[in-house]
């Protein structure tokens, strides 16, 4: 998507998959991610998720979800939350949040003003405030 990368275009760094929790995943989280690795959901609960009583996250293998291989190997079917990063919609009204996640991301473009970064992201972000990429 042409517009897209005037204002993001994915490093591969890893950083927004790293830590010891992921994102939570809903019911159509975990339908879509089943759906996306072929598998059966209680294979891919077994292989993939950790169950907490009602909070199912993905699994931590060194460091890092479990899915993260030098880039998401999940990626069709990953949870809505990591869809939202890092272009979340809390950046259009704060410009102190797109300072935030500008430099936790290398892949939101380091010189674009703002007001330009606010123009391309709120022409390309779906009502539920997801850019499809
Ligand atoms: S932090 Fe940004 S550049 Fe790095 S992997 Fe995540 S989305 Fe891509
Ligand atoms: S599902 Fe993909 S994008 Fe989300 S944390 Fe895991 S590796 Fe990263």
């Amino acid at each position: 998507m042409k517009e897209l990368k005037k204002i993001f275009e994915c490093q591969r760094c890893g950083y927004c998959c790293q830590g010891e929790t992921t994102v939570s995943l809903d019911e159509e989280d975990r339908r879509c991610m089943v759906q996306a690795l072929g598998l059966s959901e209680n294979e891919v609960r077994d292989k993939y998720w950790r169950v907490n009583g009602n909070i199912t996250q993905m699994k931590i293998v060194d460091g890092h979800c479990i899915f993260y291989n030098n880039g998401c190997t999940v990626h069709s079917g990953r949870p809505w939350r990591c869809r939202q990063w890092p272009l979340h919609p809390s950046l259009l009204i704060d410009e102190n949040n797109f300072a935030t996640i500008r430099e936790s991301c290398p892949g939101i473009n380091q010189h674009i003003s703002y007001d330009e970064f606010c123009e391309v992201l709120g022409a390309i972000m779906d009502p539920r405030g997801i850019v499809h990429c």
